[in-house]
């Protein structure tokens, strides 16, 4: 009888080993736990104060939640753990209480592990002094046992209903909280696809765009040449769409550029008001209705990047005539004291709300979303701007009167060595 039992007992016991073995080694398993994407993550009070809260109700020295990697107990927060595990938070022994739950998925309660023959020959109990334990399986929302959230104590303990309750209360606590995590780590990953996916389609489209523009302009020439003006004017038509591809192409590349922290700058000496001149003059041109006034023509010397700053100045410009179609006047003045540089871009447009004028420089920010078609643009002209400017350690603005106008404006410090 005496020998049966014992039988019985290490069949269990193998019964047991057998099971932990293939739970925790399941594949599908470990990819959810990966997913979490929170195993060797650091230790972070969202968590700590659950495992400190736990300890607190229950009254226990030791609370802890794990994630169950395939070779290791991963300890993602603990209150009262000894050293080493405190420090490694990492638990290696086999089979652990932890191990024997996920593979069970059920809690396990234990008054006295030491006497209990299924368990009092487990690592915890035979190294650590655990005597009682309550621990609940942690389960993603499809099912898969991910880890544990446990208490444990040093003496026997009679755990109450309530407190199974509240710690399986926790444990959903704990569950919400890696829940959040999964899905914030996807969308991460979503966002880092779309970023790649817009700075390899800009690429792309980059070529053909430019191909097709040298492409225009040579054919420009030699009708112009033939003087045929209809196909001219069809023409110059043509290449100022191609321009303007080529501008929003080209702000999608500065974007993917800015997010990856590439977006360089080739500082030079240049003049700067020459540079506002050249831009304003060009831009002329093709407004077909606003006369561009530059109001103060002081001298100023710049050491900056003059493409990226002539950008800046182009699309003020640019914004200002676009969201002013009953104005026919934009004014530039240009400022520049001892120490700075200051350039501002006011239009008699349709104005901006106080409450939207901070977000204009996020990216691809609109004040009129993105239904409305009244005024074209993708929302990253004004965030390429700020960017360019703060790379130049320098200010960026915009002030607005609803329905009146706007002006924006942006200041850069003169180098001390400028002038020398
Ligand atoms: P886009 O013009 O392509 O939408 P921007 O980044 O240049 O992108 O501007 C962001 C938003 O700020 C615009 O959608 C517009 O709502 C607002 N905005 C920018 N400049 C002006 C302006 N001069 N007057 C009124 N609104 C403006």
């Amino acid at each position: 009888m005496q020998k049966k039992k014992k039988n019985s007992l290490s069949e269990q016991k193998q019964k047991q080993l057998n099971q932990i073995q293939k739970v925790v080694t399941d594949p599908e398993r470990l990819a959810a736990v990966k997913n979490t994407q929170l195993l060797d993550t650091p230790v972070e009070a969202s968590f700590d104060r659950l495992t400190r809260l736990a300890s607190k109700l229950l009254k226990t020295p030791i609370s802890f939640v794990t994630l169950l990697d395939k070779d290791r107990d991963f300890v993602k927060s603990q209150f009262g753990l000894p050293e080493p595990i405190a420090t490694a938070r990492e638990i290696r022994a086999h089979p652990s209480f932890c191990q024997h739950i996920i593979s069970h998925t059920e809690p396990l309660i234990l008054e006295d592990a030491r006497t209990d023959p299924l368990f009092n020959d487990f690592p915890s109990v035979t190294e650590m002094g655990v005597v009682a334990y309550a621990g609940i399986p942690l389960f993603t929302p499809d099912g898969k046992a991910l880890g544990t959230c446990c208490v444990l104590d040093y003496k026997p303990r009679k755990w109450t209903k309530d407190e199974i309750e509240i710690l399986t209360e926790l444990a959903s606590s704990v569950m919400t909280e890696i829940n959040l995590r999964t899905v914030a780590a996807q969308l991460k990953k979503e966002m880092q696809y779309k970023d790649e996916f817009i700075g390899i389609a800009s690429h792309e489209l980059k070529t053909p765009l430019t191909s097709l523009k040298a492409y225009t302009q040579i054919l420009q020439k030699k009708v112009a040449a033939d003087g045929n003006e209809d196909v001219l004017r069809g023409l110059n038509k043509m290449d100022r769409q191609l321009s303007k591809l080529n501008m929003l192409v080209g702000d999608l590349l500065d974007v993917t550029k800015i997010e990856r922290g590439n977006l360089k700058l080739n500082k030079e000496k240049f003049d700067f008001s020459e540079l506002a001149s050249e831009i304003i003059e060009d831009m002329q041109k093709t407004a077909e209705k606003h006369t561009i006034v530059l109001e103060q023509k002081s001298t100023a010397l710049m050491h900056a990047d003059r493409e990226r700053i002539g950008q800046v100045i182009t699309n003020f410009i640019s914004n200002a005539i676009k969201y002013s179609p009953k104005a026919d006047k934009v004014i530039v003045q240009i400022a520049s004291s001892k120490n700075k540089t200051e350039l501002r871009v006011q239009d008699f447009g349709v104005g901006i709300k106080r409450d939207k004028l901070e977000k204009v420089f996020e990216r691809f920010y609109r004040v009129s979303g993105l239904q409305e078609n009244t005024f074209p643009g993708l929302g990253l002209g004004l965030y390429i701007s700020s960017e360019i400017i703060k790379r130049h350690k320098g200010d960026i603005k915009a002030e607005s009167v609803y329905g009146k106008g706007s002006t924006f404006s942006f200041s850069i410090a003169h180098n001390k060595s400028l002038h020398s």
